[in-house]
């Protein structure tokens, strides 16, 4: 007989971890379900961005708990998360004036705002750069390592973790208020289940996906070698990049930017591109990125994306850059919500992050989840 727990997660990305995690922190007996031998979706694949400060109204209340349980969670599991800030790029006149009203509005502990002459010690950009911003609050962690040393800790916690076992239903148990999750290796029982899916969220719950109108953003990602061998301890971000984050995309000056773009190089905003980077622990660059929305994306990287991004990161490096890697990530996507909470039963929530920012925001969704679930 299977045990029964307090709480069954589906799904090992950040979004079912940091439930696990509130949940261990509740002293709740915890069962996490993948169907893959490890996880290898969204949280994989990202920049390990923790972009706080860019957010805006519940997603920066969200990051703001989230920052201090990556801070947390990186000194219980043992791994290295970089209290390294992000650094905003500006190459032009009218992005300088939103770094300018980023800065008046959120004060200078949370924006630096750097002039022409501070901005060109920079190890990146060049000439270009006529101003910067570094963001202190922002994190970064090594995604292809960090969820996998949550998943170990959270196992030395107690947390069983049930690998290569792909749910198929779950069913309320009549008046129980439990619930039996159905998996390719038997059934689960648990309390309550949280259902965190990623982009397939729609296999499970498709009506619920349907009411919201859930899609896939698929990205095209890129890693090159460092140029040069240089160290950029902070991610980067770029002028598309402040069309993208809310506490950018919502200055006045922010129009201007877009209609420049529009007009010089109105194949960025087709591929929807948000040129940054972040750097890995072995000091390979992590370039990208370029968002296309389906509800079955095809399975084929474009080449003309990936040149574009090419293109646009030898600009930003002043040198043509040596490719690594390609992959693309896949997450869920709503023009309704940002973040998608639903409860098909009431011992059931169906969790997703839908805007793509599932790093910076999961540890401190989940909390406000498993408060409403117990
Ligand atoms: C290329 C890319 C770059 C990004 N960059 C950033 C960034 O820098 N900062 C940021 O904040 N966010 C970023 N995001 C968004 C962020 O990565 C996602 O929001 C987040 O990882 C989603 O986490 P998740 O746990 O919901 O999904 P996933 O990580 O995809 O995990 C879902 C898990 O569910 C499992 N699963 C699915 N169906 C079943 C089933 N039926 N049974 C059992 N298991 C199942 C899968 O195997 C998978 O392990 C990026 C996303 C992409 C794709």
């Amino acid at each position: 007989m299977s045990p029964t727990y307090d709480l069954a997660v589906v799904g090992a990305g950040i979004v079912g971890l940091a439930h696990a995690y509130d949940a261990v922190t509740r002293g709740l007996t915890v069962v996490v379900l993948d169907r893959d031998e490890r996880a290898v979706g969204a949280s994989i694949r990202n920049f390990g961005h923790i972009c706080t400060t860019a957010q805006t109204g519940r997603a920066l209340e969200l990051a703001l708990v989230a920052r201090e349980r990556w801070l947390q969670l990186g000194r219980k599991a043992g791994f290295d998360v970089r209290e390294c800030g992000t650094l905003v790029l500006a190459r032009a006149d009218d992005e300088r004036a939103v770094l300018e009203e980023l800065a008046a509005s959120r004060g200078a502990d949370h924006v630096r705002f750097l002039d022409r002459d501070e901005a060109s010690d920079l190890p990146i950009g060049g000439r270009d750069v006529v101003a910067a911003a570094h963001l202190p609050l922002d994190l970064r962690v090594d995604p292809r390592t960090a969820p996998a040393a949550i998943a170990r800790w959270l196992a030395d916690e107690g947390v069983d973790f049930r690998w290569r076992s792909s749910v198929a239903s779950i069913e309320a148990s009549g008046t129980s208020g439990s619930a039996t999750v159905r998996t390719s290796r038997g059934r689960v029982t648990a309390r309550r289940v949280v259902v965190a899916t990623g982009h397939d969220i729609d296999r499970l719950y498709p009506d619920l996906a349907d009411a919201r109108a859930v899609t896939r953003c698929r990205l095209q990602m890129l890693e090159v070698a460092p140029p040069g061998g240089v160290r950029i301890q902070p991610a980067v971000l770029t002028g598309l990049s402040m069309l993208r984050y809310g506490a950018m995309a919502s200055t006045a000056a922010a129009d201007a930017v877009r209609q420049r773009f529009a007009t010089d190089q109105p194949e960025l905003l087709d591929v929807e591109m948000n040129l940054m980077l972040t750097q890995r622990p072995d000091g390979a660059i992590v370039l990208g990125d370029t968002h296309h929305y389906a509800t079955t994306p095809l399975p084929f990287n474009e080449e003309q994306d990936a040149q574009l991004l090419l293109r646009e990161g030898a600009r930003l490096f002043g040198t043509d850059l040596t490719v690594l890697r390609r992959w693309s990530g896949v997450y869920a996507s709503s023009p309704q919500t940002d973040f998608l909470i639903e409860a098909p039963e009431p011992a059931v929530r169906l969790v997703a992050v839908t805007s793509g920012i599932g790093m910076t925001t999961a540890l401190g969704l989940a909390p406000t989840v498993l408060s409403d679930l117990f």
